[in-house]
């Protein structure tokens, strides 16, 4: 029995319905297919799924559990298909590997996740694809940077750690105006708070680690767009390459696909609230969250997302010493550098995340030392406060 869902189901519903298939055991929740390979019933019936590469043969690329996630995850964002990989970082190398050619080019936003500059400057460079970096919200610098030989614009929003935002609409017809690709990593709001397709963007990343899972657990990543392109193209690089995603992991992030907007929902009034009280504090010089008036593109955040997300960031006037004085003092909130966990997380960007940049880099990507993420969690938002107070009453 396979789940159609309805065009006019809303968001709530297919996070909840999208995908499934039921077998004949009747069973209500989903299964878990932890099987690597499939059986045919007949040799007629191996040849016809080896030849066209559908239907269930071999899980490294086909996997009923796997697909499911698929499935909901493409429904949510509102895109033709869906392809899931072992990791985020997986789905930006099967996106750049199965699109791009030597001598291609990328423009890609400053601020984005460290380790996808690493991809980019470290391994794609090898291969003769060569990277340019602008400021995320300078529409300028993102033309000027584009050359006949680009193919993709590249960019998160908001931005990690400083909460910076692109606006997608305006890319997204530069992109096409010159005739490449927007890719946007959605990681930070998720479709529950906002949709690149909507927008314009061509494909959409994901890390499932983060939100889609949403309680810490797996390590897992998708891709979102096109038929041709991520049916087809970037699924024959998973088919021969091999990044794919665990059904066991598949498992876990299409049942965190089903609480994602209330999950949302209340990280971002606990981060609100958080950014608030925050921006009360004498010992705050300045604080980072979209859904402040304070924020210099608070109009853009309205229009664009429904919801302005779980990560604050706030600078301490007294640098570095005042940042870990404040993070040690904590007992509750984890000191980690990952996000999108229901467990509060703080972290110093300038000595972990960003550690590996120079202190002129630093400077330049806005990354004080006194600077500090948190990761708003699930919590009660009163033990947040009275956590992150033991440590602001220490630097009064
Ligand atoms: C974590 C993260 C990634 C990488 O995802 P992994 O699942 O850790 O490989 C990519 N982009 C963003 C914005 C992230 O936060």
């Amino acid at each position: 029995m396979i789940f159609e869902p309805d065009p006019e189901f809303g968001f709530s519903s297919l996070a909840v319905r999208a995908g499934q298939v039921r077998t004949q055991e009747g069973e209500h929740a989903e299964p878990i297919f932890l099987t690597s390979s499939f059986v045919f019933a007949n040799a007629a019936e191996a040849a016809e799924r080896f030849s066209t590469a559908t239907g269930n043969i071999y899980s490294r690329f086909t996997n009923p559990t796997v697909r499911v996630f698929q499935e909901r995850l493409a429904a949510l964002e509102g895109g033709e298909s869906c392809i899931a990989t072992g990791s985020g970082m997986a789905a930006i190398l099967a996106t750049c590997m199965a699109l791009l050619k030597s001598g291609d080019h990328i423009v890609s936003a400053n601020a984005v996740f460290g380790t996808t500059v690493s991809l980019f400057n470290q391994y794609l460079g090898k291969f003769g694809v060569a990277v340019s970096y602008v400021p995320l919200s300078d529409l300028n610098a993102w033309e000027a940077a584009i050359r006949p030989e680009t193919r993709l614009l590249f960019l998160e929003t908001p931005s990690n750690p400083l909460t910076e935002l692109a606006d997608i609409r305006a890319l997204a017809e530069l992109a096409h105006a010159r005739d490449c690709l927007l890719v946007v990593d959605n990681c930070f709001c998720t479709p529950a708070l906002q949709l690149p397709f909507k927008l314009g963007a061509d494909l959409v990343i994901h890390s499932g680690t983060k939100y889609l899972d949403g309680q810490g657990r797996c390590v897992g990543g998708a891709v979102i767009g096109d038929r041709q392109r991520v049916g087809t193209d970037i699924y024959g690089f998973l088919r021969t390459a091999g990044p794919s995603l665990s059904p066991f992991n598949a498992w876990v992030f299409l049942k965190g696909l089903e609480t994602l907007k209330l999950r949302m929902r209340a990280h971002s009034e606990a981060a609100l609230e958080l950014a608030r009280w925050l921006e009360t504090q004498p010992a705050v010089e300045r604080v980072y969250y979209p859904g402040l008036p304070s924020h210099p593109q608070h109009e853009l955040a309205k229009r664009q997302q429904s919801g302005f997300g779980g990560i604050v960031s706030f600078d301490l006037r007294g640098g570095r010493e005042a940042a870990w004085t404040l993070i040690d003092a904590t007992r509750m909130i984890s000191i980690t550098a990952n996000l999108g966990d229901a467990k509060s997380t703080i972290t110093h960007p300038a000595t972990t995340t960003h550690g590996r940049l120079t202190p002129q880099e630093r400077a330049a990507a806005g990354i004080g030392d006194g600077l500090v993420r948190i990761s708003a969690g699930l919590e009660d938002v009163a033990d947040m406060q009275n956590d992150l107070e033991r440590g602001l009453r220490l630097l009064a």
